[in-house]
């Protein structure tokens, strides 16, 4: 049935090969280019008779894959990059050769047993009953409202509400959370932060009552951060959580980015509170040195997720049983097993790997504090609490800032987008990834 040809013997010894080089070698930063540009190189690929893997192969090497930002450069500090790890990045070519079906028990059951036990890690770090469990789905977007979806059905038994569904968060919370709440046809109502960038319990709890003494609205999920992409900042989980629950809301903690840091120990104590969670996610594609795209959505109960999210036709019904399959926790059905680059090199390397990692990275992030606080022309925005490290440089406008970051990727030292926080440009670095050294950061530095 497989035509492994000589020539496809020939192709994927090239694929080998480069993606190999691409492994072994720091990749160039590269940028992007316009659409007219690039056509006027390769032109229209998709032809009737086919341009051959050969050729089709070689237009991505030498000319797609340039145009675009390598995420994993230890001079990328945009945004949040990524940082796979070696073992995970070659295991992604294991997923994608083995056409393995991550949607039910029937089918996938040794790699679902796989992704769940790198769940259960996760879980456990968190403090998570030993009956908890989830699915790694897309990214932090579609985990959070997978997660509010389960959280405004649970409301739903409990109160008949007269007026609007009603979701609260930070002002500094992820577009992500918006987003959930539009999709989800509900509002936020944004609670405000203390001048140290943190959501508060005492906050919350009294936006919460003001909203339901004086109004026909129902809160019913409290989305607490860990930490916020722009600045790091952990919020007070603990308060959060337990004003939450002495209300009866559920309690979910976006830590898209922080919560990987939940294996570090020298700031495992910053997230305590997130024990006490009813759901939480992590995108080990971010910080736990995972190719895209994979996000760790973990329920205390998975049970009331199951009963929200598991679809039913007739050609499904099969499958209803007491199997555990990760299409009944999340909005998806089928789905690629995208955790297992991340359970492949979390096994490989241990545990203990990633601790080492995390922490190098968070030590890293501490020296590039450090670094800027003796900078006489840059003032640090905040403390870093993680590996965000977020700063000013006196003098300058947004236009200048801008500048210097265009010259940066220009001149294919490093990607460091301009960001803002409270309407002032502030530039940061996010610092994920363990090959990125201080002597990265001193590169970087000397432009300012
Ligand atoms: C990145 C991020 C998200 C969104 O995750 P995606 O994987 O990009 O969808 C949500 N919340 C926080 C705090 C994030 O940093």
């Amino acid at each position: 049935m497989h035509e492994f040809t000589a020539e496809v013997e020939s192709l994927a010894q090239e694929i080998l090969a480069y993606s190999l080089d691409r492994l072994k070698n720091d990749p160039p930063l590269d940028g992007p280019r316009t659409a007219e540009d690039l056509f006027s190189e390769v032109g229209n690929t998709i032809t009737g008779r086919g341009l051959g893997g050969h050729r089709a192969l070689e237009i991505l090497t030498s000319v797609l894959a340039k145009a675009c930002i390598s995420t994993d450069h230890p001079r990328n500090l945009a945004f949040i990059p990524s940082a796979p790890s070696e073992y995970a990045n070659l295991f992604d070519l294991v997923v994608g050769a083995s056409a393995l079906y991550g949607g039910s028990w029937q089918e996938g059951a040794g790699a679902v047993f796989a992704e769940n036990q790198a769940l259960r890690w996760l879980s456990d770090l968190a403090g998570l009953p030993a009956t908890a469990g989830g699915v790694f789905v897309q990214g932090g977007t579609i985990g959070n409202l997978s997660a509010l979806v389960v959280a405004r059905a649970q409301a739903r038994k409990e109160h008949r509400a007269t007026g609007r569904w009603v979701i609260a968060c930070s002002q500094e919370s992820h577009s992500s959370i918006a987003s959930a709440a539009n999709v989800m046809d509900v509002d936020l109502l944004k609670v405000p932060v203390g001048s140290d960038g943190k959501l508060w319990g005492s906050a919350v709890a009294a936006a919460i009552d003001h909203l339901h003494a004086t109004t026909q609205n129902r809160v019913f999920a409290v989305v607490a951060t860990s930490g916020t992409t722009n600045l790091g900042i952990i919020d007070d989980l603990k308060g959060v959580g337990s004003a939450a629950r002495e209300r009866n809301i559920w309690f979910h903690v976006d830590g898209a980015y922080g919560l990987a840091a939940l294996c570090a120990p020298s700031v495992r104590d910053k997230f305590d509170g997130i024990e006490i969670a009813d759901s939480f996610i992590v995108d080990p594609h971010k910080w736990l040195f995972a190719p895209y795209d994979a996000c760790a959505l973990i329920y205390r109960e998975p049970e009331l997720a199951r009963a929200v999210h598991s679809q039913h036709a007739s050609y499904l019904d099969t499958l209803k049983d007491d199997q555990w399959s990760p299409s009944d926790y999340a909005i998806n059905l089928t789905r690629r097993t995208r955790g297992l680059p991340f359970w492949f090199s979390l096994a490989a390397h241990g545990t203990d790997a990633y601790t080492e990692a995390m922490e190098h990275t968070i030590t890293v992030a501490q020296a590039a504090a450090d670094l800027i606080r003796a900078h006489p022309d840059l003032e640090l925005v905040v403390e870093p609490e993680l590996s965000i490290v977020a700063f000013t440089r006196t003098g300058w406008q947004m236009k200048d800032y801008q500048n210097w970051s265009d010259a940066l990727l220009t001149d294919q030292i490093g990607f460091i987008p301009p960001s803002s926080h409270q309407g002032q440009t502030i530039l940061r670095f996010a610092i994920v990834n363990p090959w990125t050294k201080i002597s990265d950061i001193e590169i970087i530095l000397r432009r300012l």
